[in-house]
């Protein structure tokens, strides 16, 4: 039956000079061909887009290696097994893995260890993309391993709204943190701290010293972890105002990806030595074989109503390109997903 279908695909066309465009991508069209013995076709759901994906554009060496001109364009998604000669996957499985930005995945036996299946009971599509997730477990390891959060602490985590940022206050709250936020505008701090539950949210766009002062209203002991998703000024800030014995996750730093003058470093880094604090980063894929407990321990709390999640679906594969862009002007509201097809 695969071989009448065709593959619609986008493509790595040029490497971007800051903010991506649509000419930095190509599309393309391919038949999906039929899998080999061992090997299982996927068809796409829907794909993460991720603030990594502007990394991976770029040439040069990072945690994983840079997307190649002409490839297609790395993203991992939740896909339907559609035709297998693999006894592990049967049609009709749901599987988490690096499909790319495509509508159909060809995986060959020696690959197929990539795909995860995924329990549709544990959580929707999109909080698979979401909380259960990359960013969830991203949220989970990076505030539990190196923020080693203690009952009472305050946590500040910047991207609040966001798809890390939403896991990562929440779960503060849970293990008896006070969580603040920081997020651009007044709608997402409203959500953050009416739905949510965070403690307080700083709404950085509302001017100049918006983050120091609400720092310092917010954090009157200072702040004991910052969960660092934007680098720049928000991470100079937060410095200014560390507790003693202060942990700071670096998780990313997203107001600095599409730069085109050398990243902004920390000025305040002293108040490391004042504040006996650490700064620390941290890059997911390295709890990879933890997964399965924080994804038991986070869909409890998604089904017990503890934990909430919002993702922001886009549809279409021919619109990725400017819905990758929304991840930089700050449109995305919650974890944002590109539906490729309808379940
Ligand atoms: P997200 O927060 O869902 O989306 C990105 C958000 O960043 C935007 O909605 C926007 O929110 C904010 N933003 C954009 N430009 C900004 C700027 N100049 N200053 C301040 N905020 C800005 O994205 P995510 O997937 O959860 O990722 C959050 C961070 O975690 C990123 O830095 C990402 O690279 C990092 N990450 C790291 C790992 C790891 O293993 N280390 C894994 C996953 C993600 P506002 O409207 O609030 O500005």
């Amino acid at each position: 039956m695969s071989s009448n279908l065709s593959n619609h695909q986008v493509r790595l066309a040029k490497r971007p000079e800051g903010l991506a465009t649509r000419d930095n991508w190509q599309f393309t069209t391919e038949p999906v061909g039929e899998p080999a013995e061992g090997g299982v076709l996927v068809k796409t759901l829907s794909l993460s887009l991720d603030p990594a994906m502007r990394g991976w554009m770029n040439e040069g060496k990072s945690y994983i290696a840079p997307v190649e001109i002409g490839a297609v364009m790395r993203a991992g998604g939740v896909g339907r097994v559609v035709a297998s000669r693999n006894p592990g996957f049967a049609v009709g499985d749901t599987v988490y893995g690096t499909l790319g930005v495509q509508e159909y995945l060809l995986v060959a036996q020696e690959q197929v260890k990539g795909l995860a299946k995924i329990d549709l009971r544990a959580g929707s599509i999109t909080q698979w993309l979401n909380v259960l997730g990359m960013p969830g477990m991203t949220g989970y390891f990076g505030l539990m391993d190196v923020g080693q959060p203690k009952a009472g602490e305050t946590v500040v985590v910047s991207g609040a709204a966001g798809a890390v940022g939403q896991t990562v206050g929440q779960l503060a709250k849970i293990k008896g943190c006070r969580a603040i936020g920081i997020a651009g505008g007044q709608a997402k701090c409203d959500w953050v701290v009416k739905e949510l539950g965070f403690d307080a949210c700083i709404d950085y766009k509302a001017g100049p010293s918006a983050v120091r002062d609400g720092l310092k209203t917010h954090c009157p002991k200072g702040i004991d972890i910052y969960f660092d998703n934007v680098g720049g000024e928000i991470l100079d800030a937060a410095l200014a105002r560390l507790a003693r014995g202060a942990r700071i996750v670096i998780c990313g730093a997203i107001s600095q990806y599409n730069n085109t003058t050398p990243v902004q470093g920390p000025k305040n880094y002293l108040s490391l030595l004042v504040h006996r604090a650490r700064m620390q980063g941290m890059v997911v894929f390295d709890y990879a074989d933890r997964y399965p407990v924080a994804i038991a321990e986070l869909s409890g709390y998604l089904k017990d109503g503890r934990m909430k999640s919002r993702e922001d679906v886009v549809e279409g594969i021919d619109t990725f390109p400017e819905a990758l862009t929304r991840l930089f002007t700050g449109e995305n509201f919650g974890k944002l997903v590109l539906q490729v097809a309808k379940d």
